[in-house]
């Protein structure tokens, strides 16, 4: 579906729960968040629906994502239901790594084509500090069997991290060189509860980029696939195997060119992630709407999705997003 700027809005983010097995810091408290409660988290069955309302509108991509939607349970057949919905082209997930080692082979035999792994530090005690408590191993065993297993290409995000990881940011690069891997790096966003904290640990890709220049040259990839590589900028080590991403949310927003819709784990269709306006899908949902009134409600979000989050210019528009993006879905 076109939107009022001429967006083709084709790609519905699912966060299947806000619940993680780890609490990075820049994502979460250490307690957590306020979960929400059992029965206020959309049904798989609930989820399917909204989806084959999207693909009548002109969806034809759903990332699964959360919190981490590998600690859902029934993750694997409600991908495999996913699967079977005509018109959906495209499933992808987004996890923190920590369960895929177990779960690499029924994902890709349920049919997910394309496999996010979130990782911000190579050393094992990094690690564990800004998730509180991660392993790194199981992580690393997760991104071997994804491998293989057979998901090409793997992508892995890494969030900068200023006083972090941009000690880190050469060796991440080089991993490209000889795995066929795309590495990404991400810009720290000032959301939700730990936004303040974040904006003093934002590192620019534009510095980023600097640090690898100085000691690889980078080429930039032609052929970009808007479709599938989405917002990152791609470029290569000259000779690698693999790409490096930049995604700069911040930096140089991508807002002109967004496709995308986002359907909470407490079942709100959001039409940008820096907003904080929602149409409510839960209630319809239970109360008995039929297909048209649930699709009228889709075409409601969309219309309410904004031109852009101008996140730096405009403060009052960062105060009014609230939401962490585990509950959003990142
Ligand atoms: N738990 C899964 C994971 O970590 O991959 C999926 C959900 S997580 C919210 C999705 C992505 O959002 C991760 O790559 C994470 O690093 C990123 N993320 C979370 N908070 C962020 C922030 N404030 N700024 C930029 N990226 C963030
Ligand atoms: Fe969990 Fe992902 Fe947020 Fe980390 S970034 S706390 S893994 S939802």
């Amino acid at each position: 579906m076109i939107d009022q700027y001429n967006r083709d809005i084709n790609y519905l983010r699912v966060s299947v729960t806000d619940r993680c097995n780890l609490r990075c810091k820049y994502c979460m408290p250490k307690e957590g968040l306020s979960q929400i409660g059992h029965n206020d988290i959309l049904r798989y069955e609930e989820i399917l629906r909204v989806v084959r309302a999207g693909v009548r509108l002109g969806i034809s991509k759903v990332r699964i994502t959360g919190g981490e939607p590998l600690v859902r349970r029934g993750i694997v057949d409600f991908i495999a239901r996913l699967k079977s919905i005509p018109g959906l082209a495209d499933i992808s997930l987004t996890t923190n790594g920590v369960l895929l080692k177990q779960f690499a082979d029924d994902l890709f035999s349920a049919g997910i084509q394309r496999i996010n792994i979130s990782l911000d530090s190579l050393n094992k005690e990094k690690y564990a500090a800004i998730t509180r408590g991660g392993d790194l191993n199981a992580v690393l065993a997760g991104i071997r069997e994804a491998d293989r297993v057979g998901f090409a290409p793997i992508k892995i995000n890494t969030v900068a991290i200023k006083g972090f990881n941009d000690d880190e940011i050469l060796t991440f690069a080089a991993r490209t060189i000889d795995k066929p891997y795309q590495v990404r790096f991400i810009e720290l966003m000032p959301l939700g509860h730990v936004g303040g904290d974040n904006r003093s640990k934002y590192l620019s890709n534009d510095v980023v980029t600097g640090i690898i220049r100085q000691v690889y040259p980078l080429e930039a990839v032609n052929g970009q696939r808007n479709n599938v590589d989405g917002p990152a900028r791609l470029y290569r080590i000259a000779g690698g195997q693999g790409v490096i991403g930049f995604i700069s949310p911040v930096s140089r927003h991508f807002c002109h060119a967004c496709n995308r819709l986002r359907l909470t784990a407490d079942g709100h269709l959001r039409a940008c992630l820096l907003l904080d306006e929602e149409v409510d899908l839960k209630g319809p949902l239970r109360g008995g709407c039929s297909d048209a009134e649930l699709d009228d409600l889709i075409r409601q979000a969309i219309a309410k999705k904004p031109w852009g989050h101008t996140m730096i210019k405009e403060e009052r528009h960062l105060r009014k997003c609230v939401k962490e993006m585990a509950t959003i879905g990142g």
